[in-house]
């Protein structure tokens, strides 16, 4: 910051700016530049790699500058805004050269932040999703919008925890919170790169429809995330749809951790969309069903009625094959209304958007045709409520040219026709174009000279051009020379200065009515924003809709049937990602069953196997069904689910610095607490993480604890052999084993889920198969058989002994505490012995 006490005026004006956006970099508009002072041009340069100069009038010599080109600068905006940070853009407000010696009037015209940036062309599927977050006692309010859709929802949650997974499944990329928010909750929320931006004084100089929102709290949050807006925006947010209240109990839950295990969003190798579920079921046709089918997928539905309302427009789509693809193809031309209607509403719109917004209209009285044409009478009810919107599109059909150019300023804009002034202003450059015409002819005539020219540039207006080797020909008298060039000289007449007024004035008012009609028919379409934006929450969900009906019938789904019940049975289910990428056909289906008095499935098979995926397999299942969609099965019947808890895999929690081990814990601790009989928990391999026999006493318990007194159903995958004797004791216990064989010594998985605990678990196989030295492979052979000679088998939480694999392998022989052996067949690694456990049970 400053170190002189003394500053130049213009260092003075800068400073009050900067003194008012402290967290944004302020780009100062200087003449031709954007220029960053002190710290945000030693930071600025860094980051956007400018060079670094220093101010040179003498009062301000030493203060660090840099700077970018006036017409470059959204570029380097978003740059930086992609990186995290603000940027508030500080224009001139008048002509320097109208300023008369004083300083030019400048001001902040617009603030650009990682949590309300539009148009990014790359995003087009993608919510940007703005959040605001008060806390009261311990409740969160916490509201989120998104401004180029105009969405705005807010829902109250009750602990840290569910407002951190919250703030994670809506990717927000900036919060805003009062200046007394808790500091410990902040330090958290930086921590997963969420930009954090305090508001103190709320605005109350607007109009908003809070009507739908109950809460005190929650109607607090909602002002401070409009109060945000507005701030950084600078103007009109009438597209903002009335704050919608939502609990998040109302959907299937799944926290973060559950969502990106699954990879609904998110491939978890490549962080990107291929590979995943939205990737699989994403056949929508406009961006805003994109958008749409991704929230779905994120808030998955407990309503069975409007489930099976999803379910049976998808099969109408099925049963229609020929009115889908007609309706296909007029949604291919629809464009992204949500965001032409936040353009409209916002003043960014121009003349190519409104042509787009009128395309799209017209596709609607086709669209509704089609659809009504099918004769269902709960489609009819749902097409029938469209508003075409005929109106809007209308009048941009009489007035916008078809080929509008960007600039909503240089003319070109307005259909001939709309409006009598502007016809003749047209009229009138048109007819001096002419008369420009019919002089060169006249003068070519007149002078003899053939290539004589009329050319137009700023500094003199229209000239006359005569080659070097014709200048002879010139009749001095009439033409007066104005500028020479290296093979031509320019040269004006009184006759052509005295009609060009005439055409440049002509000119200048057309582009000047011409820019105020188009604001004019802006106005008129935001008026109707609300309508626009009903209809295209309409179409966007048909989108979704006829999106499910293509998935299903090209991988063979089914619609699966709800019971209320605590049962599940799924005939020859498939997970549909693997499926997809697996070649030819290659996938194995699976049968889940949970009858009425089962709990837990207990999960036994060879690494490789395919546990992982047969678990994965289910919750997709379940994510599918609770959408609305088909389902990759034969049959299959499910309850409805409240809460889905995973515990899968390496995805450990880098950023919050916690070990594998104690995310692990973390994410069985909440679903041991927060899990009812209705929810369903995935835990692969839980105990994992740490010495053999604690990881195994943890998941002992925790499978005593869902069986004592959570229910919900549970897929336990494990390695430990000696926890499917659990069977005998837990009557809400199953066991079951993805199969696999042995030919020659080579292992052969064969991914078929079988009843009854797994016989061995395979790891030197795996080991082989991945290519470990010889010499490894045989040792770990030996050793293998040694500990199973010596292993101790216990079935109680309590009666765990010290982990036989600490101990060297020469004198595992003679501990004395070995209780039981397994036989001597079972020692060596037997081809494809019958299901049964290699150990022996102690019974206690
Ligand atoms: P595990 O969890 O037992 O180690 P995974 O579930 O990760 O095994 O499966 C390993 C691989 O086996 C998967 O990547 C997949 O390619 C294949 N696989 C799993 N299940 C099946 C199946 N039902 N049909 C065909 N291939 C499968």
């Amino acid at each position: 910051m400053p170190q002189k006490t003394k500053e130049t005026p213009m260092m003075e004006q800068y400073l009050e700016y900067k003194k008012q956006y402290p967290d944004a970099f302020l780009l100062y508009r200087v003449g031709d530049f954007y220029e960053m002072f002190y710290d945000d041009a030693v930071k600025g340069s860094q980051i956007l790699e400018l060079t670094l100069t220093s101010r040179n009038k003498k009062a301000d010599e030493g203060i660090p500058m840099c700077g970018v080109p006036h017409h470059a600068i959204e570029g380097y905006i978003d740059t930086l805004v992609d990186k995290g940070y603000k940027v508030a853009v500080c224009d001139q407000l008048e002509n320097p050269a109208d300023a008369q010696g004083k300083m030019v009037k400048r001001g902040v015209t617009r603030v650009v932040t990682p949590g309300t940036i539009m148009d990014k062309a790359n995003q087009a599927k993608e919510n940007n999703y703005i959040t605001a977050i008060t806390a009261h006692k311990d409740v969160f309010g916490l509201a989120y919008a998104d401004l180029s859709t105009g969405e705005v929802k807010v829902t109250s949650v009750k602990n840290q925890l569910d407002l951190t997974n919250e703030l994670q499944n809506l990717d927000t990329k900036e919060t805003v919170v009062y200046g007394s928010f808790p500091q410990k909750y902040l330090d958290q929320l930086r921590k997963y790169g969420i930009l954090i931006s305090k508001l103190d004084e709320l605005d109350d100089n607007y109009s908003f429809d809070f009507s739908q929102i109950s809460n005190d709290q929650e109607v607090d949050t909602v002002k401070l995330l409009i109060s945000y807006l507005i701030k950084t925006q600078m103007r009109s947010l009438d597209h903002l749809k009335p704050a919608q209240s939502y609990e998040t109990s109302a959907y299937l839950l799944m926290d973060h951790s559950a969502q990106s295990n699954l990879e609904l969003f998110k491939n978890i190798r490549t962080n990107k969309k291929s590979g995943t579920l939205l990737w699989l079921l994403d056949e929508t046709k406009t961006a805003m069903g994109s958008r749409l089918l991704k929230q779905w997928l994120a808030r998955p539905l407990i309503s069975v009625d409007k489930l099976k309302q999803r379910q049976h427009f998808v099969q109408v789509f099925l049963d229609n094959y020929f009115q889908r693809s007609s309706f296909q193809d007029y949604l291919t031309k629809v464009y992204d209304l949500e965001r032409l209607a936040g353009r409209v509403a916002y003043g960014t719109v121009n003349g190519r958007d409104l042509i787009q917004l009128k395309t799209s209209l017209q596709q609607v009285p086709e669209i509704k045709s089609i659809l009504l044409d099918i004769g269902d009478d709960e489609l009819t009810a749902f097409v029938e409520k469209i508003d075409e919107v005929a109106d809007i599109r209308d009048l941009i059909d009489q007035a916008i040219v078809e080929e509008a150019p960007i600039s909503v300023t240089g003319g070109g804009l307005i259909k001939e026709g709309y409006n009598d002034q502007l016809d003749q202003y047209l009229d009138a450059s048109k007819n001096g174009k002419k008369w420009l015409a019919t002089l060169k002819a006249k003068e070519q005539d007149e002078t003899g000279i053939n290539n004589l020219k009329i050319g137009y540039n700023k500094v003199f207006g229209y000239y006359i051009e005569v080659s070097r080797a014709n200048i002879d020909k010139v009749p001095e008298d009439r033409y007066t020379r104005k500028q020479t060039l290296v093979n031509a000289e320019r040269y004006i007449t009184p006759e052509l200065k005295e009609k060009e007024s005439m055409i440049l004035e002509a000119e200048e008012k057309s582009k000047g009515l011409e820019y105020h009609l188009f604001d004019h028919i802006r106005q008129k379409i935001k008026d109707q924003i609300r309508r626009i934006q009903a209809l295209a929450n309409i179409l966007s969900q048909l989108d979704v809709l006829q999106s499910f009906a293509v998935v299903s019938e090209d991988y063979h789904y089914v619609a699966p049937e709800f019971v209320d019940k605590h049962e599940l049975k799924i005939t020859n289910g498939r997970h549909p990602v693997v499926e997809k990428v697996l070649s030819n056909n290659s996938y194995i289906p699976n049968d889940v069953n949970f009858d009425k008095d089962t709990d837990i499935l207990l999960i036994t098979g060879p690494n490789m196997s395919g546990k992982s995926t047969y678990m994965r397999q289910l919750a997709l299942i379940v994510i599918m069904a609770q959408i609305g969609c088909f389902v990759p099965a034969e049959s299959a019947k499910l309850p409805i689910f409240d809460h889905i808890f995973t515990r899968i895999g390496a995805a450990d929690d880098l950023i919050s610095g916690d070990s594998t081990f104690m995310v692990e814990m973390r994410e069985a601790n909440d679903a041991l607490k927060n899990a009812t009989e209705n929810s369903l928990i995935i835990f692969d391999e839980i105990g994992r993480g740490t010495a053999t026999y604690d990881g195994m006493a943890l998941a002992q318990a925790i499978i005593e604890y869902i069986d004592k007194n959570v229910h919900a159903m549970t897929m336990f995958s494990t390695h430990y052999h000696e926890l499917t004797e659990l069977e005998a004791q837990l009557p809400g216990l199953k066991n079951v084993h993805v199969d696999a064989s042995e030919e020659n010594g080579d292992l052969v998985f064969l991914h078929k889920v079988l009843p009854g605990p797994a016989d061995k678990s395979y790891g030197i196989h795996v080991a082989k198969l991945a290519g470990l030295p010889e010499e490894v492979l045989n040792s770990a052979g030996k050793i293998l058989s040694s500990l199973e000679e010596t292993s101790v088998h216990t079935t109680t939480s309590e009666s765990i002994h010290e982990p036989a694999a600490l101990k060297p392998v020469e004198k595992v022989k003679e501990q004395p505490e070995v209780v039981d052996t397994v036989d001597d067949d079972e020692q060596q690694l037997s081809l494809f012995p019958e299901p049964k456990p290699t150990t022996k049970k102690i019974s206690t």
